[in-house]
């Protein structure tokens, strides 16, 4: 393609991704894909709860809110619509599900956006009270935080431009530039695994998509849950390439020694897969992407340590 006319239409893209997050919940403008308010599930909000046993729990309960850290910029699991401030997406409805088992109406959950870089600072100096966005559980982050989970399991994959011949792996990332968010296990996998590839780092996953689409990088990485929110938000311009190759469980971060509000939020994972909630949610969100609707992974309520 002659430069001019793929830098035109370069910001014909980047002009449609920044449209259908602003344009979101304006009248008469809605999203072409993307979860309606009235579409999603709602939750029973439990009655009497009590968790004593969680200062996390007593402190939500005084303040009368719940505060949860998520992401604002992946479309179907945590995107924040900058005209109302409203978030939504798959990873939301778990924060939602989650807060109704609390004994919190969801309406009284105030979201705040932490890159994945400062997840565990945020839950450790009690910032956040959990957080829900594509966190992977992984040993090196449970010395730091603790989580339930997993409520998904997602993979390791590569969004590329939809001219892009050449790769189809991680193995054919040698001398090509590859973006991720820094404090990420994609980032990191790419910088253990495949040391020809050349690494960019940056805080949110949506630079480096929007570096890719200006030609300064060859491929985004991190999940495909993600990375098919991207693919679907701009089908002409961007595809996933080949397999995933990781596998990447994820977990709702709490405070590491808060083990009565993580052994509360595997109950309610459970409860919401068995009655339903977690597929109504699932086809209301990241069902939209196109990816297909796994199983739910099994909970794995490990000792406290
Ligand atoms: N799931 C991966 C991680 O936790 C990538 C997605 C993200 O950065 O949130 O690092």
């Amino acid at each position: 393609m002659r430069g001019a006319v793929r830098r035109a239409l370069t910001a014909a893209v980047l002009a449609a991704l920044a449209l259908a997050t602003t344009a979101c919940g304006k009248e008469g403008s809605p999203p072409a894909k993307g979860p309606q308010p009235d579409e999603l599930p709602r939750y029973r909000v439990a009655q009497g709860f009590e968790l004593n046993d969680s200062a996390t729990w007593r402190g939500a309960k005084r303040r009368g809110r719940l505060v949860v850290g998520a992401k604002e910029d992946q479309p179907y699991m945590g995107e924040k619509d900058p005209a109302t401030g409203r978030y939504s997406g798959f990873d939301i409805e778990i924060a939602k599900m989650m807060a109704a088992s609390l004994g919190f109406d969801p309406r009284r959950i105030s979201f705040r956006t932490i890159a994945s870089a400062n997840r565990e600072t945020a839950l450790q100096n009690g910032q956040i009270d959990y957080y829900v966005g594509t966190y992977t559980i992984n040993d090196l982050r449970k010395r730091q935080v603790g989580f339930a989970g997993p409520y998904y399991e997602a993979g390791q994959s590569l969004l590329v431009r939809d001219e892009e011949n050449d790769i189809h792996g991680p193995g054919d990332l040698g001398g090509k530039k590859v973006c991720s968010a820094a404090g990420s296990t994609p980032l990191q996998r790419i910088e253990d695994d495949y040391p020809q590839a050349d690494p960019v780092a940056y805080d949110a996953y949506s630079i480096c998509v929007d570096n890719l689409l200006t030609y300064q990088v060859d491929a985004v990485t991190t999940d495909d849950t993600i990375l098919m929110g991207y693919a679907a938000k701009a089908p002409d311009e961007l595809k996933l390439a080949g397999r995933p190759f990781s596998k990447e469980p994820y977990g709702i971060g709490v405070p590491k020694r808060d083990t009565a509000l993580r052994f509360a939020l595997d109950d309610a994972i459970e409860a919401h897969q068995k009655n339903g909630d977690w597929n109504k949610a699932y086809d209301a969100t990241l069902g939209l992407s196109g990816v297909p609707a796994p199983r739910a992974p099994a909970v794995n309520r490990y000792p406290a340590s």
